[in-house]
């Protein structure tokens, strides 16, 4: 179902990023993303260096208690993470989202069908009185 791929059709920037490709259940339209479902050891690495510099920086005003300051970072890199990884997977063609599949089935089922009625709402065709300011009845059935 999952595999990784690089491919070389895609913009400047994105074409040494790997990413993977996936299929929807619901529109079996072709999906991509960036994101992993967790943060690559690059990701980890990088917020080792961040807490290092932090720590350097610190280190002549809060001393040794400045390493600490990682497990705040940590933890808000991995709420900031896992919200774009969620929000990269969620299907714009069918707006089917499998992390709240996982979560909960009907409330994944819910969604889709929300999707589509807000989808499938046309319009209402222009009416010749369409111009005046007399809005509608709302008391017609009271
Ligand atoms: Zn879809």
């Amino acid at each position: 179902m999952l595999h990784f791929c690089q491919m070389d059709s895609l913009p400047f920037q994105y074409q040494k990023r790997s990413f993977w490709v996936f299929y929807c259940p619901i529109c079996k339209r072709e999906r991509r993303s960036f994101y992993w479902p967790s943060p690559r050891i690059r990701h980890y690495a990088a917020l080792l260096i961040t807490t290092l510099v932090f720590t350097l920086g610190l280190w002549r005003w809060f001393g040794f208690k400045t390493v600490f300051l990682g497990i705040p970072l940590w933890a808000i890199f991995e709420f900031v993470y896992r919200f774009k990884a969620r929000e990269s997977l969620i299907c714009p063609h069918c707006g089917f989202d499998p992390y709240l599949y996982k979560y909960d089935v009907k409330l994944a089922r819910d969604r889709v069908a929300k999707f589509f009625e807000a989808k499938n709402k046309t319009p209402e065709p222009p009416t010749p009185n369409s111009n005046s300011n007399i809005e509608p009845d709302k008391d017609e059935k009271s």
